[in-house]
């Protein structure tokens, strides 16, 4: 699936396919793809060993570096922090934690992707869920209004 990806210093959109990966036990992006796009690398304080499904280490080695930027997609951004790891053609993969968190709905036979459920992480669906809140808050404060005007004193709470 399409997302894009912007840098946390810039405004420029960096369009990426990324893979949706239940196998998978984390957030990645290939090192040779954030070299090129010259992502903003930080290194971990404890590298991460990378095991096969076997339980073999990795040929790939340790993951020792980290980007962080912001993520865009299907009107829903995040600030996300991926583990950079050499994955070949692939450019980021989006693992199971995140697909956990999003539980997003799949149409396996038209191969789309929809954002369609509660997002508790992320910032804009929260921000909305913020202002709905706020508005019923509103609401009630003039609902208890009328009720003040309609009602005798000795029923207000
Ligand atoms: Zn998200």
């Amino acid at each position: 699936m399409k997302v894009e990806l912007k840098k946390l210093e810039s405004y420029e959109g960096i369009a990426v396919k990324a893979l949706l990966d239940s196998g998978a036990t984390g957030l990645f992006i290939d090192t040779t793809f954030a070299k090129e796009k010259e992502f903003k690398m930080e290194r971990i304080k404890n590298p991460l060993l990378v095991k096969n499904v076997d339980g073999t280490v990795n040929v790939g080695g340790a993951i020792t570096y980290q980007v962080e930027c912001n993520m865009f997609f299907k009107g829903h951004v995040e600030r996300v922090k991926m583990d950079v790891y050499n994955l070949g053609k692939i450019e980021v993969i989006l693992g199971m934690p995140w697909l956990a968190a999003h539980n997003p709905e799949i149409d396996w036979e038209k191969r789309e992707v929809k954002m369609t459920r509660y997002l508790p992480i992320c910032g804009k669906k929260k921000q909305e869920e913020e202002k709905k809140k706020k508005v019923k808050r509103i609401k009630k404060d003039k609902d208890k209004k009328i009720l003040k005007r309609l009602m005798p004193k000795r029923f207000w709470k």
